[in-house]
């Protein structure tokens, strides 16, 4: 039974405002198809919480990250898309329509581009929100790593992300520690290896980042605690990259959409655009656990909105 009222029925609807779906709102645009795009608790995504975008294509000198979905997004409502500021807990199906529940309003759209992106797994501790985005704080080597070149810094964790960050830092960093709670990696055992093998790489075992240490300005240093012998030591460090997974934005959808033992959505082997159900089409970081790039998501947005335009073409007369 409905709880809220449908005020809303679209033909197309695109879920989040990230540079996923901006990018799908502006070519479903520019193809008239006129979407509603529903903003979610972050309005513009990820990038809204990080300074400088250096690696996007077409801004040679960087781009702050709102500034380039705000871009975006007037880009798409310069060709008739529309936003809405809501949240959907819940999506459905009925027949040919899509249900979405948001927190007063019941949309229905024939197809539905998800992407709602998947958000960075923080510790919490001290100092950590503080130096957060442009600061010291990372959740991503390959795009902030060459901000620390000639530098050491630090990552948190002991998974494939993990590892790969440490060994690729290395290219800029002549120390680089990489910090884990266990006695072991969980990366797998080639990974493990080659950064036992880095001369660059210092693995501190049992331990786990305990404070975010800087000047008020940036990172000076990390409070770091045993977790066997429960002794602390602080270690010089101009950044440290959390590196302990994210979360998909999927879970409004598990009455109909199939997910990954992480939760990203899966989407057909021969279209990564299109889910397993016939007009719900997937686009960035949601859908895609080992990329999580801006530009990717962009074009993984562009792809998901003539995917849905064909859809469209051949099922609505
Ligand atoms: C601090 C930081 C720095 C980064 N720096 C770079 C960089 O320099 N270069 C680079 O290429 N990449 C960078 N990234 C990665 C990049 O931000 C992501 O890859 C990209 O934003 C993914 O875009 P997306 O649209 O898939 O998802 P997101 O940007 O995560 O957007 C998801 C959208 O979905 C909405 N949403 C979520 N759940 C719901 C729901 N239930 N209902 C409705 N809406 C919902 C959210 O509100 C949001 O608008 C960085 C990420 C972070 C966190």
């Amino acid at each position: 039974m409905l709880t809220t009222k449908i005020i809303e029925k679209k033909v197309l609807i695109i879920l989040g405002s990230g540079c996923a779906g901006l990018t799908a709102a502006i070519y479903a645009a520019r193809g008239a198809l006129r979407p509603l795009v529903i903003d979610g608790n972050q309005p513009g995504g990820q990038l809204t919480t990080t300074t400088d975008i250096e690696n996007f294509p077409g801004f040679p000198d960087g781009i702050g990250g709102y500034e380039l979905v705000d871009r975006m997004r007037k880009q798409a409502e310069r060709f008739g898309a529309t936003f809405v500021s809501d949240h959907i807990h819940t999506m459905r199906q009925d027949g040919n329509a899509f249900f979405l529940d948001g927190v007063t309003t019941t949309y229905e759209a024939r197809a539905v581009i998800v992407a709602t992106g998947a958000s960075p797994y923080l510790l919490g501790v001290p100092g950590e929100a503080e130096y957060f985005g442009g600061k010291g704080v990372s959740i991503c080597a390959t795009c902030d790593g060459a901000f620390y070149r000639g530098k050491e810094v630090a990552v948190i964790g002991g998974g494939d992300s993990a590892v790969e960050e440490a060994i690729f830092l290395t290219r800029f960093c002549p120390k680089v520690y990489l910090i884990h709670r266990r006695d072991s990696l969980r990366a797998s055992v080639p990974m493990a290896q080659r950064a036992k093998e880095n001369p660059r790489v210092q693995i501190i075992w049992d331990s786990v980042l305990a404070e975010v240490l800087g000047n008020g300005q940036h990172v000076t240093g990390l409070r770091i605690r045993n977790v066997k012998t429960e002794a602390e030591q602080t270690l010089p460090c101009a950044g440290v990259f959390i590196s302990v997974g994210h979360r998909p934005n999927s879970g409004f959808a598990a009455e109909i959409l199939p997910t990954d033992e992480k939760g990203y959505f899966i989407s057909l082997a021969d279209d990564a655009s299109c889910s397993p159900v016939d007009g719900v089409f997937l686009a960035g970081d949601c859908a895609d656990s080992s990329y999580q790039q801006a530009v990717i998501a962009a074009g993984a947005g562009a792809k998901a909105a003539i995917a849905a335009e064909r859809w469209l073409m051949r099922v609505v007369k």
